[in-house]
Order: structure tokens, then sequence, then C-alpha cells
């Protein structure tokens, strides 16, 4: 479903992502695990066209997303690290006014029903944003990435800042949207990917260090001390 060929950016001499490879098959919940400034958000930003890559390729669906963002960007639903909530709007307006932005042909009530009933975000529908609780906010996130119906869900460290109760609750809903999506989840916890990932690419200093199942990255990282500080 997304297949990632020797992608780099560089700003200025210093290298962000480097020379990167990989690929996440349909249906399958792909760990993107590193450290603070490896890399992850940089690579989410160049899959979702956020931002331009200085070389290398990368599509999904089969559509080339350097060359073809507004095509690819259809399959693909995205949760930046910092999403652009507008916390004076209710989640009703906010995600009416997402909808309009992705010029999504499925008929807007239903579609809008139905994905909070997913997100489980219907109780708050009518309230403030800014009045939400940060878990309820990345579940407004985690909607509008889903208006359009992606085949993909990129996620970039969606547990940031929440309470143990809410990072349960938000893992809890991820696997569930993995039995539906391709799912790539950015983080830098490692128990979270193992606990929600069927595989784990690791990336450090911007490069690829780490490849394999949850199992095998246990097994590399207690026979390479450097893997274990890395990560
Ligand atoms: P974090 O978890 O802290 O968000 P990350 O793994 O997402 O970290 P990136 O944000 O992708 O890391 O950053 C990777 C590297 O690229 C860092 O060294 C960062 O300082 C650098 N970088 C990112 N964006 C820019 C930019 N616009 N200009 C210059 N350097 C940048």
């Amino acid at each position: 479903m997304i297949e990632v060929k020797n992608l780099s950016k560089r700003y200025g001499k210093n290298y962000a992502v480097e020379d990167i490879s990989f690929s996440v098959k349909e249906g399958e919940i792909l760990g993107f695990l590193g450290p603070n400034g490896a890399g992850k958000s940089t690579t989410m930003n160049m899959l979702t066209g956020y931002i331009s890559a200085t070389s290398g390729s990368a599509s999904v669906a089969g559509i080339d997303i350097l060359e073809n963002p507004i095509e690819a960007k259809k399959h693909i639903g995205y949760l930046p690290e910092l999403p652009p909530l507008y916390l004076d709007m209710t989640v009703k307006d906010y995600l009416d006014f997402a909808y309009s932005l992705k010029k999504v042909s499925l008929p807007k009530r239903a579609h809008i029903q139905e994905i909070c009933g997913l997100v489980k975000i219907e109780d708050v529908y009518g309230r403030l944003i800014g009045n939400l609780s940060k878990g309820y906010r990345q579940r407004v996130g985690v909607a509008q990435a889903l208006l359009g119906n992606p085949d993909v869900l990129i996620l970039d460290e969606p547990t940031v800042g929440l309470d143990p109760k809410q990072i349960i609750e938000i893992r809890n809903l991820i696997k569930h949207l993995g039995k539906g999506h391709t799912v790539i989840l950015s983080s830098h916890i490692l128990t979270e990917v193992q606990a929600v990932c069927e595989r784990v690419v690791v990336i450090n200093n911007g490069q690829i260090v780490a490849d394999g199942t949850p199992d095998d990255l246990s097994t590399a990282m207690t026979a390479d001390h450097k893997l274990i500080i890395r990560v």
C-alpha cells in the first residue's frame, strides 16, 4: 500500500531524513519508532505531501506522492503531531469545515455521524473543542483524518500529552481502526508500538536502523546495547 524508496530531506547541509526505504502492506499497522529529532515527523510530512522531499520516491496505492500529491492525498488520512484544531469551534462545525476542505463525495451528515460513532465522540458533538479533554481532542483529530474513508491512516505521535487512561483508549482505537485501514503509527515509545503494531520500523538520526516484528525488535535490542540507547 505504501512504498518508500531512498527518500531524503535535507535542510541546508543537514539531513533530517537520509535515504530511507520501507514498505507498508495493505491492512498492516506499522510502528514508526524513534527518539525526538529522529526524523519521524519529517517522514510523515513527506508521505502526506506537507513538505517536499529532496530526493527519492514514495507512493500510496500505486500513486506517486511526490509527483501527484493531490490524487495521493485522497488515499491518506493524517493526524499531524500538532493537529490544527480550532478551539473556538464546536466539534460539529469543525468536522463540517474539514469535510468541506476535503471535498468528500459521501453524504455529509451520515458520513460524519458514522465517523463520530467510530471514534466515540457523539457525546461531545455540540461542544466547543477548547472545552474538551486532550483525549477527546485527539479523537476529533482522528475523526478529521477519517473523513473521506482513506485507505491509509498516518498518526504522528497521537498519544503525546495524554493521561494513562486516555493513552490506553487511543491505542485501543488505533487497533480497532487497523481492522479496516492500513495504519502508520509514529511514536517514540517502544511499549506503545509493541502493544499496537504488527511491524516496526526504527528511525534514528534520519536513518532506518531496524525493520521487523515487535518480537524481532525486542531480540535485537537485547542483543545490541547501542540500539537500546538509541531507541
Ligand atoms: P519529535 O518527536 O521531537 O517531533 P521527530 O522524530 O519527529 O522528532 P523531526 O521533527 O522529523 O523529528 O526532525 C528531524 C530533524 O530535522 C531534527 O534534527 C530537526 O531539528 C530537523 N528539522 C525538522 N524540520 C526542520 C526545518 N524546517 N528546518 C531545519 N531543520 C529541521
